[in-house]
């Protein structure tokens, strides 16, 4: 299967050769581990208001240079972001079958930021066919597969989830982590930009309410050279506005740039913690491939949310689904306290510094490309060298 998982390349292999040439829930936290508890709208309510990221960060003196070296690296790997023309697949399709499909997928670059607003979205619709109580199947068990799993029991939903792979099998557990609205439709029409504004409200809503070491989820400096990676798109009052800086904190690099606080959101954490918590509160997660709608129509529940990525592209037909590929270079992690934005990217993870960058439209294939990470590997090295 050409996008089912994503491919890894251990270093050993690659630098011998390439480099010598060349759970608690938000709402749920604290709660009795019992089904019964997952269903807690009204506690959500009566939560005080998230704490935004509003203070404006502060100047810095230098900050520390990862080192980049050839024995830090650890692995090449790659995945393949479901890219949709016009943006998130939201919508209740009836076919010609009793059951309804609810669609949730199409997020490119974006999944793991509007995770959590798409799942809620997704519930909105599931409420519209179908009652509170009666089972739903989530096809696919990557952050949108999980997250709206992790909704729909809260909601007071029987849930299912079943999917061809299961972490860590996934698209989302190679992605880099930063909540940023990078390559991914805003939607086509005012309703669609809207409900695209709303979701990035109700993720930050709730990795706000779950923002911890257990979860994956911190707040972090994030300097860039520019004001891409989305930033425009995010709504105002979530984070203070960018400081621009004449100058970036590194010690020999003459750039000016920006910084902002955002979140980072880390795969390796996050996704076994939603497992943890499905796990938790009784819901099976089971493996399984389906081959067409037939076989969706026939699981035989109330409803299924439809959260498979690309596989949409084949299983429903939508060739709208268009596969782009990004590479991405591990290396040991440091002690570094920031993400990075330049013509590449830097995320400081705890099992890693993640570098990336690369967007190979029409590239269906989870394969390492070498090349394409040496070139990220020395795009990063240049900058710190600038
Ligand atoms: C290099 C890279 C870096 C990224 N960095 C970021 C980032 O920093 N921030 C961010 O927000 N996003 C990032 N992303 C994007 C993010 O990874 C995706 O948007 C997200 O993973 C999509 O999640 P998903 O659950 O829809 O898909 P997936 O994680 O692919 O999960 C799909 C699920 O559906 C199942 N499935 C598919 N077909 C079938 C079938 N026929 N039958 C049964 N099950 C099926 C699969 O097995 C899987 O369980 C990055 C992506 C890449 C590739």
């Amino acid at each position: 299967m050409p996008h089912r998982h994503a491919e890894s390349v251990t270093r050993r292999h690659f630098l011998k050769r390439s480099l010598a040439t060349g759970i608690a829930i938000g709402g749920l936290t604290g709660c009795a581990a019992t089904p019964a508890s997952v269903g807690a709208p009204q506690a959500a309510r009566t939560q005080p208001r998230p704490r935004l990221i509003d203070t404006p960060p502060a100047p810095h003196p230098n900050r520390s240079i990862p080192d980049l070296g050839d024995e830090r690296v650890q692995r090449f790997t790659a995945g393949v972001r479901p890219v949709r023309r016009h943006g998130v697949r939201l919508a209740v399709d009836r076919g010609d079958s009793d059951t309804p499909v609810v669609h949730n997928y199409g997020h490119g670059g974006a999944g793991i930021t509007l995770s959590w607003g798409s799942a809620e979205e997704a519930a909105d619709l599931i409420e519209t066919v179908a009652n509170r109580g009666s089972e739903v199947v989530v096809l696919g068990a990557g952050i949108i597969g999980l997250t709206s799993a992790v909704i729909l029991r809260e909601r007071g939903y029987g849930v299912r989830v079943m999917a061809d792979q299961l972490p860590p099998h996934t698209t989302s557990n190679v992605a880099g982590g930063q909540f940023a609205p990078s390559l991914v439709g805003r939607g086509r029409t005012t309703r669609e930009k809207q409900r695209f504004t709303r979701m990035l409200r109700r993720s930050h809503l709730r990795l706000s309410r779950i923002a911890g070491w257990e979860w994956g989820v911190s707040e972090i400096d994030n300097f860039t050279t520019g004001s891409g990676s989305g930033l425009s798109l995010i709504p105002e009052g979530l984070f203070a506005k960018p400081v621009k800086l004449d100058r970036l904190p590194f010690a020999g690099v003459e750039r000016s740039g920006y910084l902002y606080r955002t979140y980072l959101v880390e795969p390796p954490v996050h996704l076994p913690r939603l497992i943890h918590e499905l796990n938790r509160v009784g819901v099976p997660i089971s493996e399984q491939r389906f081959e067409d709608r037939d076989q969706v129509r026939a699981i035989g529940a109330a409803a299924v949310v439809n959260c498979t990525g690309m596989g949409a592209r084949e299983l429903f037909k939508d060739r709208t689904v268009i596969p782009t590929r990004g590479q991405l270079v591990h290396v040991e992690p440091q002690e570094i306290s920031y993400l990075l934005s330049h013509s590449g990217y830097l995320f400081s993870r705890r099992d890693a510094i993640v570098l990336g960058g690369s967007v190979e439209r029409g590239e269906a294939e989870a394969t390492v490309d070498p090349g394409r990470c040496l070139e990220i590997l020395s795009r990063h090295r240049r900058f710190f060298r600038s």
